[in-house]
């Protein structure tokens, strides 16, 4: 009897699965012929085969999800057979028994290279290392052969993202802090950007579940409105286009809930106060060699029936933005005062916007987006071969260079380079030339001169200055931010460095010669440790600039007292790491409950975040510093965990308040508008009314407004709300946030 239940949950699922797949090829438009329907199913039937007796957390049988993941790549994204039968395979080698070399013998080498790409490293990692970046940077590696392995991985994060409700709390903050901080910025920057906001959006639903509850709540409770305000505005704009002959579909979507979630954040403003809600779509029906005028004159429609805010007009029409965007953005003034903004492009570049780097392909002929993804990607690859960083400075300055927004800006000449916002002249000079970046002094932006720090911004005209005297120094560091610029000094500062260690290195041999001592690794190493050299290359290079007087070299006399000295400060080290011991067990430890079982851990809160009882936090194992309690929505915190997650442990606020309820610092921002004696109000509501006690208390007024920041103990999130609102009950242009360090 159980036995024919079984069967037939069973067969239930062989019919689900093959349902699935027939979906699948139904959804593959780029599939063609048969020699791609026969890849696609031998892929399947291994993957089938390999993974039959697994399943997933949810339960549900294991091939769903590299069926699920190629799905994605074949509908959302518009990938060809090759890309199926690699998301349908994606997981064999890491999973199974089944090894590359059969997948080779069977697929061939470029199959097996996107697979390898897609399979992650797997080994010992050292505290130094973390084992994300490492497989970040593999991945990234096979870009340099294949992009595919991006796109696969991308499609691979999403149905893992979507499914994200099966893990353990630990995994999903992991998972979706690492979803943030590196797979949507990559989507972005791959111009996939439907894929892209369901990230931000789901992640957001893990990391601050509070806040995405909030804004969908309210976003479905204002839909109405929104619809109505919506077809008032789009109808004049309708007919007037029909009138000039364009052929156009036009929508209002609402803003992501990310993105609305960022604006508040950003802005510092509640939800009411977000203007742009949503943005109105204008895909016109053109051909492509009728494209920009008929974007313009979308434009001129728009903007003489809304008086349009010129300031926020964004043109990625005539400059499309590196990863193949194109659009004209506008912000006009709609019925009822209210701002929308209003996006026009035709239907080529709406689907390049929506599924990004695979619907170049279909173009490629007619367009000139691909020569600006080429260059991205080839800016990649030149990082790529740079062999000096390890693999987390690489995700950082990856990060950084290729994940960030971009500046446009002009040489003297009219041409058009793009830079990573916050971009300096520096940065300029390098981009062009590394003669000219190593020779710069300055520069002329938009005719005025600048120090070679200078931040650019959209649209500057930038000039370098150069002189044949100067040269880098190590303080230029700071002031850049691309890869290519940092590269420079570095290679600079260190060709610098080793010849003037040559000579160091002959006056100290010269001295041990004199003093009659052998003049090899162990005794070096003694005078480098008594001048507290960093390295022996740094010893040759004090001795050569004279940071060490060539009198102080009395070598024998060092390393006798050198090894004195080492064997004190072991005996001093061990002394202080028991004293600090010590210290740490007298920390309170019953408000906070680490991990999964009740071993007692020593903890701290971090400083950046201030995390208060009731918020969601993250324990994060730090080095030397015991484990550091964040919020989870702490920017730090998200960067950590994405690239460490194997040093996060779960952590949770005790249900039980204590009986003695302890205080928190907490920093909170209060803004309105100036009036007399409001500041004596505000503090009286506090500590008077509250009780509350305050640390720290700074107003300042501007024109008739003031912003106070203040710093004050609360006990809790509740305790911390009940303030906020008593704040602002005293005049209704008040707004209070709480503040983190960033
Ligand atoms: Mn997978």
């Amino acid at each position: 009897m159980s036995e024919e239940v079984i069967n037939t949950a069973e067969e239930l699922e062989k019919k689900e699965i093959l349902k699935r797949y027939r979906q699948l090829l139904k959804s593959a438009k780029r599939v063609k012929g048969k020699e791609d329907r026969k890849l696609i199913r031998e892929a399947f039937e291994l993957s089938v085969e390999y993974h039959k007796n697994m399943r997933r957390k949810s339960g549900e049988p294991y091939i769903y999800h590299p069926l699920a993941v190629a799905q994605i790549a074949a509908e959302e994204i518009g990938l060809g057979a090759t890309s199926i039968a690699c998301a349908l395979m994606h997981d064999l080698v890491e999973d199974t028994e089944l090894d590359l070399k059969y997948i080779t013998k069977k697929f061939g080498k470029s199959i097996a290279s996107i697979i390898d790409g897609l399979t992650k490293i797997s080994g010992v990692f050292d505290e130094k290392n973390s084992p994300q970046a490492e497989n970040f940077r593999k991945m990234l590696l096979t870009l340099s052969d294949d992009i595919r392995v991006i796109l696969i991985k991308i499609c691979d994060r999403l149905h893992n993202m979507r499914t994200l409700e099966y893990m353990s709390r630990n995994s999903q903050l992991k998972i979706a802090s690492e979803t943030l901080y590196l797979y949507a910025p990559l989507a972005h920057r791959l111009g996939i950007y439907a894929i892209k906001t369901e990230m931000e959006d789901l992640a957001l639903k893990y990391t601050e579940p509070e806040s995405y509850r909030e804004i969908s709540k309210k976003l479905s409770q204002t839909k109405e409105d929104r619809d109505r305000f919506i077809r008032s505005f789009i109808r004049p704009i309708k007919t007037e286009l029909s009138k000039i002959g364009l052929k156009f579909v036009i929508k209002g979507r609402p803003k992501s809930i990310y993105s609305i979630y960022s604006k508040m954040k950003k802005q510092q403003v509640s939800f009411e106060q977000v203007y742009d809600l949503f943005a109105v779509r204008i895909i016109l029906e053109s051909e492509v060699e009728q494209e920009k005028r008929d974007c313009w004159n979308a434009y001129s429609v728009v903007t003489s029936i809304y008086k349009p805010n010129t300031e926020r007009l964004r043109d990625w029409v005539s400059s499309p933005k590196s990863n193949g965007y194109e659009s004209l953005h506008i912000t006009v003034m709609g019925p009822k005062g209210r701002f929308v903004e209003v996006q026009i492009r035709t239907r080529r570049m709406d689907d390049i916007a929506e599924r990004g780097y695979a619907a170049h392909w279909k173009y490629k002929e007619n367009s000139n987006e691909v020569s600006n993804y080429d260059n991205w990607l080839n800016n990649i690859r030149e990082m790529l071969e740079n062999p000096e960083s390890n693999a987390l400075d690489f995700v950082e300055e990856f990060h950084t260079n290729f994940l960030s927004e971009e500046v446009f800006v002009f040489t003297p000449k009219g041409e058009l380079k793009k830079l990573p916002v916050k971009a300096t002249a520096l940065d300029f000079a390098f981009e062009i030339h590394t003669a000219i970046g190593s020779t710069c002094i300055g520069a002329k932006v938009n005719n005025r001169i600048v120090p070679l720090s200078h931040v650019l911004n959209n649209g500057d005209q930038v000039e370098i200055l150069t002189s044949a005297k100067q040269k880098p120094n190590k303080d230029w560091l700071n002031y850049v931010v691309t890869g290519k610029a940092k590269h420079g000094i570095k290679s600079f500062l260190k060709e610098e460095k080793r010849m003037a260690a040559e000579m160091g290195k002959e006056i100290l041999a010269k001295k041990f010669k004199n003093e009659k001592t052998e003049f090899g690794k162990d005794n070096i190493q003694l005078v480098s440790n008594y001048f507290n050299a960093p390295s022996e290359l740094d010893l040759y290079y004090m001795i050569a600039k004279e940071t060490i007087a060539k009198k102080d070299l009395k070598i024998r006399q060092i390393i006798n007292e050198s090894q004195l000295l080492q064997r004190e400060h072991m005996v001093q080290s061990m002394k202080s790491s028991s004293e600090h011991k010590n210290k740490l067990e007298n920390l309170r430890k019953e408000h906070i409950i680490i991990g999964d079982d009740n071993v007692k851990l020593d903890f701290s809160m971090a400083k950046c975040c201030s995390p208060i009882p009731g918020d969601e936090i993250i324990g994060f194992i730090t080095i030397g510093e015991g484990i550091k309690i964040h919020r989870s929505n702490c920017k730090n915190a998200i960067a950590l965990m994405s690239q460490y997650s194997y040093r996060v442990i779960n952590s949770r606020w005790a249900s039980e308040k204590p009986v003695e309820p302890e205080t928190y610092e907490t920093l909170i921002k209060i803004t309105g508008i100036d009036d007399i004696g409001i500041v004596s109000k505000i503090t009286d509501v506090i500590s008077k009314d509250l009780k509350v006690n305050m640390k720290t208390i700074k107003f300042e007024s501007f024109d008739g407004t003031f912003e106070g920041t203040l710093t004050v103990f609360i006990n809790d999130t509740s305790h911390l709300n009940d303030l906020i609102s008593a704040i602002k009950s005293i005049d209704p242009y008040i707004n209070v946030t709480r503040q983190s360090v960033d």
